[in-house]
């Protein structure tokens, strides 16, 4: 994703105004009612009742008062002096039962944060993963041999779901080895993309779909990958829904 602080600040303010409406939302005992389509990895607050949104959120933010929320250090914020501090942050929320995930976190080769550290500040989380048993939203960037690397390393059993995924089959057969999933957004959308190509040879019980950044409606999505795969749209939706209960350990109703 390409964060915006300052929309983001915005983002949060209107989000406080608007909890009680995502309330309306059945969450109880981790059993979820009214959902149709679900957006696993979203910069913006969702108000529509039918979304699920999983909405991410940075360690400083104030955090909005809605039950779908994901917490991690982007590669791209990664602070020497603060990492640590804000590590303590996110745990505290995981003891809260605030978060349903942890992320985005992960590699990103584009940027100038030393690999080193940003390996040190993703292990941390990956580490946080399993102590809390979360799935983790992950951002790569050139760096899917590392991830893979660190998988064989660590042996998390907790799923990690690679979001914006728009990779190559080779880096996709790779990654089936693992216990991960693919999360489709806009690459989606532009013809012949790896992401297109995924969408017609993975196994839809890896897949996730997601807006990210963008201000557009999920239904877009989900309408989009019904079209290629010339399947109606609901068999799209009961598939997603199973997905994320399946890897959320919740319940739909
Ligand atoms: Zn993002």
């Amino acid at each position: 994703m390409d964060y915006d602080t300052v929309n983001y600040q915005t983002q949060i303010k209107y989000t406080a105004s608007c909890f009680v409406f995502l309330r309306k939302q059945n969450f109880v005992q981790n059993k979820i009612s009214g959902i149709g389509y679900i957006d696993v990895h979203t910069h913006h607050f969702n108000e529509q009742a039918n979304v699920l949104g999983l909405l991410n959120v940075y360690p400083e933010d104030l955090i909005p008062q809605q039950p779908y929320l994901s917490c991690g250090i982007h590669p791209r914020q990664i602070n020497e002096q603060s990492y640590t501090k804000e590590l303590e942050r996110i745990e505290a929320l995981l003891k809260d039962g605030q978060l349903m995930a942890i992320g985005e976190t992960g590699l990103d080769k584009r940027i100038d944060a030393p690999a080193i550290l940003q390996e040190e500040v993703f292990i941390r989380h990956i580490q946080l993963a399993e102590a809390y048993n979360k799935p983790l939203i992950i951002h790569c960037v050139k760096a899917h041999n590392d991830v893979i690397r660190l998988m064989n390393k660590l042996k998390p059993a907790v799923p990690f779901i690679f979001h914006a995924y728009n990779q190559n089959a080779q880096i996709t057969k790779a990654l089936l080895n693992y216990p991960v999933y693919f999360s489709l957004g806009k690459a989606l959308h532009h013809a012949n993309s790896h992401a297109q190509q995924l969408l017609k040879t993975v196994d839809l019980n890896r897949l996730f779909f997601e807006t990210d950044d963008e201000k557009t409606n999920i239904a877009a999505t989900y309408c989009k990958a019904a079209e290629i795969l010339q399947v109606e749209e609901a068999v799209l939706i009961e598939q997603i829904k199973n997905n994320f209960a399946e890897v959320f350990s919740i319940t739909f109703v």
